[in-house]
């Protein structure tokens, strides 16, 4: 049986689905289906014999503009273009429930927030109209997310508050690992899913980093725009308010802007530092080395050589072709001893700030 959760929301898994699309519901009129395959057909692969009618609303791609936000930055997410959003369907006993599917895997790494409005959106509409159940396969993890993210927004709850005020209606909730860093940062953006603010440029990274790991094609689309070209039409307007910007030390070209820069916080590997020190007992003051030498950023669209494929290698001025730093998917080193994966690092030394 689903878990109320709220008023006209409800929780549960496969079973609780397959049941209520079979044989009808008294209170459900809209499911939304978190599954590896938006497909119907993954109900009678689960539980052969069974076998649900539907009849297709629509299809929803990531790359489709109504996927876009205000802000024209849908294509900003990692998510290819041609990758399934979401398909509304009416489905199950008389086509009689409208279901969305969304095609989602239980892993830490799957990109959760790239399907958090579509979701967040169906479960308000359908609530407005009837009672909504979400579901996945077990309950546990990928419906207890976005049910929680749900709430997080409707009543904005913190991310613990939300999972807490869940566990009451059911308690075997236990959104992933992953999943629940994701519902942070749908808190510390304010409840939304802002593809300008660094916290999610720095989940994109992340989500691109592993895609290269597993072999991924790098599709250079998805970075940042090259400051240095003209401004496209519905990107940032830079002129609006004079910010810090990197040039080319050596031939004046833009190459960043302070909204590319992903900040680190300096210093946290300074153990590893400390350490070494003790050891090797260097006589000269080493206390320079906390201040940053480099500068990290997203990848940027004059970063050609990024999108060779390689794992690692040099950064080049677009323009003059001087060499202006290094970039590495497996991370780099700051000299303050931080991390930072994957790492698209500019050198201090050779470039220029200035405000735009
Ligand atoms: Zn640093
Ligand atoms: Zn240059």
């Amino acid at each position: 049986m689903p878990y109320l959760v709220r008023e006209h929301l409800f929780i549960g898994n496969i079973g609780d689905a397959a049941e209520i699309l079979q044989n009808g519901s008294h209170d459900i009129t809209h499911i939304l289906s978190v599954l590896s395959s938006a497909s119907i057909s993954f109900f009678s692969e689960w539980r052969s014999g069974l076998s649900i009618p539907s009849k297709e609303i629509r299809k929803v791609y990531a790359g489709d503009s109504g996927s876009e936000d205000a802000s024209g930055n849908g294509s900003n997410s990692p998510l290819s273009p041609d990758k399934l959003l979401y398909s509304l369907e009416y489905a199950g006993k008389d086509l009689k429930f409208v279901r969305m599917a969304v095609p989602l895997r239980d892993m830490e790494n799957e990109d959760l927030l790239d399907y958090l409005d579509v979701c967040l959106d169906f479960i308000e509409d359908s609530r407005k109209q009837g009672s909504v159940l979400v579901h996945c396969f077990a309950g546990v993890s990928r419906s207890a997310a976005i049910v929680a993210a749900y709430l997080m927004k409707s009543e904005q709850l913190s991310q613990e508050d939300a999972i807490e005020s869940l566990r009451k209606s059911c308690e075997t909730v236990c959104p992933n690992d992953g999943f629940l860093e994701q519902l942070k940062m749908f808190e510390q953006m304010g409840f939304k899913v802002d593809r300008a603010s660094p916290i999610y440029k720095r989940f994109r990274l992340k989500v691109l980093g592993d895609s290269y790991n597993r072999g991924g094609k790098i599709d250079g689309s998805k970075f940042g725009a090259d400051p240095g070209l003209p401004a496209e039409k519905n990107s940032t307007n830079i002129e609006a308010s004079p910010s810090p910007a990197y040039r080319c030390k050596k031939c004046r070209r833009l190459v960043a802007l302070q909204e590319n820069v992903l900040d680190h916080v300096p210093g946290e590997g300074e153990t590893c530092f400390e350490w070494y020190k003790r050891r090797s007992g260097n006589p000269l003051n080493r206390s320079s080395e906390s201040e940053c030498s480099s500068i990290f950023v997203e990848p940027l669209r004059w970063m050609t050589t990024v999108e060779e494929g390689a794992l690692e290698g040099k950064l080049s001025c677009a323009h003059c072709e001087a060499r202006l730093g290094y970039f590495n998917w497996s991370g780099i080193q700051c000299s303050c001893g931080s991390w930072i994966t994957p790492a698209f690092q500019l050198h201090k030394s050779r470039v220029d700030i200035s405000t735009v």
